[in-house]
């Protein structure tokens, strides 16, 4: 697809540096976080400025390539591979250009990774609030393209309850502003429309973020269960008793396993589940939290309440859950994750689902949960040298996707649609709601040349879902 007058177009605009097309570079471009889909692109630019970016946008329209953004390509659902398309690489764009702390507010850069914003405001006693548990590594570009959530939602919101305002390049390659410094604009809510827009409506070049007060008070505490349901049930009422902790993370025995081998953390490795909850705000309301959750807690637990006594502990802990995903990786060669969500009520029949259908595929299955906002994240084990055991992590997935959506639940609560789960918004959507979503697409990119084949089913996509379906669906 990418054609010579294309090239020669870029080359003759921009520097070497921002051009990669030697076949080896673009192979690591291939995948993202979604290792079962792989599709490399035809070329990788590397743009430093919003007009940058327009022009090459504009060059794609005239040359009829399709092509998508990219921030650090930790996605999990295949949202920023391309076949053959160009891929814009945001990682020059990685400047925090204002801190405003009157207005408690930052202008980044779209490739300025999540956690250095942190960093950088830290010492006045700010944060910005969305934490993803890839937040080490992913881009707060890509955060607002996937409406990123992560342990502390729950209290704190996702991340467009954080965004105030975007610079976008359209897929016309025109520009646009939209929102500002304040909560308030008189526009359609268009923060939001683009926010979780998976990179298929514009790209953001500039964002505005809300920075949050760090907390007078903070506690983190480990409770320990030897039924999972004692877990999953607590939670509920944890909720119903008006406590709304700040975090509510489950992760069971599997998990825990995994994460002890490889971090010796100090979760207990014979328990069948553990909860991390972290409550947050003015003293008082945390200490009261806290006498509701010992008391309503008894009858669930197995063994005492473990507070963090320090920083260091509590870092410790949350060391223990944001990688614990990535400690599978000691038991296992690779695995599949989805983050279906189910109303809360749903948490304890649904991890017994997922119970049932890793005995029915006879694979293994470990769990972490943001259990506080009833999204799963169920970690299926499979050797990525069998094929057969390729195809049935996909099936195990999909068949725990639908579960949610009979719970009355929804796809995804973080990840995105992407590719991964476009073969299922048939089963979440009526033919109306798909047309309606299409139109809204239509109506931002007429060529269809931005990010195609993804989020949306779209017959005219670029055949990304055929190739991905062909592959894995049965
Ligand atoms: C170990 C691990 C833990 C994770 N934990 C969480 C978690 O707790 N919560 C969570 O929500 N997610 C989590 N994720 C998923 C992933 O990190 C998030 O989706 C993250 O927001 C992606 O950011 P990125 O910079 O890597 O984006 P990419 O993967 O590069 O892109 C993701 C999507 O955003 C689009 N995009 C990227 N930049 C832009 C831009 N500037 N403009 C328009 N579109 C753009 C891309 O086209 C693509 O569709 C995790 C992933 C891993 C590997």
């Amino acid at each position: 697809m990418i054609t010579e007058q294309f090239l020669n177009s870029i080359k003759r605009k921009l520097s070497n540096e921002k051009i990669r097309i030697n076949p080896n570079e673009l192979k690591l471009y291939a995948n993202d976080g979604l290792q079962l889909h792989e599709a490399v692109p035809g070329c990788v630019i590397l743009p430093d400025s919003t007009e940058e970016i327009a022009w090459i946008v504009k060059q794609c329209i005239k040359y009829k390539i399709p092509f998508v953004p990219r921030g650090a390509g930790t996605g999990l659902s295949g949202g920023s591979v391309i076949s053959d398309g160009v891929i814009i690489q945001l990682s020059r764009l990685n400047k925090i250009l204002e801190i405003d702390i009157p207005n408690r507010c930052a202008i980044v850069q779209p490739g300025v990774v999540n956690a250095y914003l942190t960093q950088e405001v830290k010492s006045q006693g700010y944060h910005f609030a969305p934490d993803p548990s890839s937040q080490i590594a992913s881009t707060i570009g890509g955060n607002v393209a996937e409406n990123a959530g992560g342990p502390h939602t729950l209290k704190h919101g996702v991340t467009v309850n954080h965004v105030l305002g975007q610079t976008i390049v359209l897929p016309n390659g025109k520009i646009t502003k939209i929102g500002g410094k304040h909560r308030y604009s008189a526009e359609l809510d268009l923060n939001s429309l683009f926010t979780g827009s998976e990179g298929t409506l514009g790209i953001i070049s500039e964002i505005i973020v809300n920075l949050s007060k760090d907390p007078l008070s903070t506690r983190t505490l480990l409770l320990i269960f030897d039924k999972i349901s004692n877990a999953t049930d607590l939670v509920t009422e944890i909720l119903l008793a008006g406590v709304i902790p700040s975090a509510l993370e489950m992760i069971d025995q599997l998990c825990i396993q995994a994460v002890e081998n490889h971090l010796k953390i100090g979760f207990p490795k014979n328990a069948s589940a553990i909860l991390i909850i972290e409550l947050d705000g003015e003293i008082e309301n945390v200490n009261w939290e806290l006498e509701q959750i010992k008391h309503i807690s008894k009858k669930y637990v197995s063994e005492k309440i473990i507070e963090a006594t320090s920083e260091k502990d509590r870092q410790n802990l949350w060391r223990g859950r944001k990688h614990a995903a990535g400690a599978i990786g000691n038991i296992s060669p690779a695995f599949y994750t989805n983050d279906g969500v189910v109303p809360r009520d749903k948490l304890t029949p649904i991890l017994e689902f997922i119970q049932f259908v890793s005995r029915k595929y006879e694979m293994k299955i470990a769990n972490l949960c943001h259990a506080g906002d009833g999204n799963i994240h169920p970690l299926i084990l499979y050797n990525p040298k069998d094929k057969k055991e390729i195809k049935k992590a996909f099936d195990c997935s999909t068949e725990i996707l639908l579960k949610c959506i009979e719970y009355g639940g929804v796809l995804t609560g973080e990840h995105g649609i992407g590719i991964e789960k476009i073969h299922l918004m048939e089963k979440m959507f009526g033919k109306q709601e798909i047309e309606l979503q299409r139109k809204i697409k239509h109506g931002f990119d007429k060529n269809n040349l931005l990010n195609p084949g993804k989020l949306i089913p779209d017959k005219m996509g670029c055949g990304e879902l055929n190739i991905f379906n062909k592959q894995f669906s049965s």
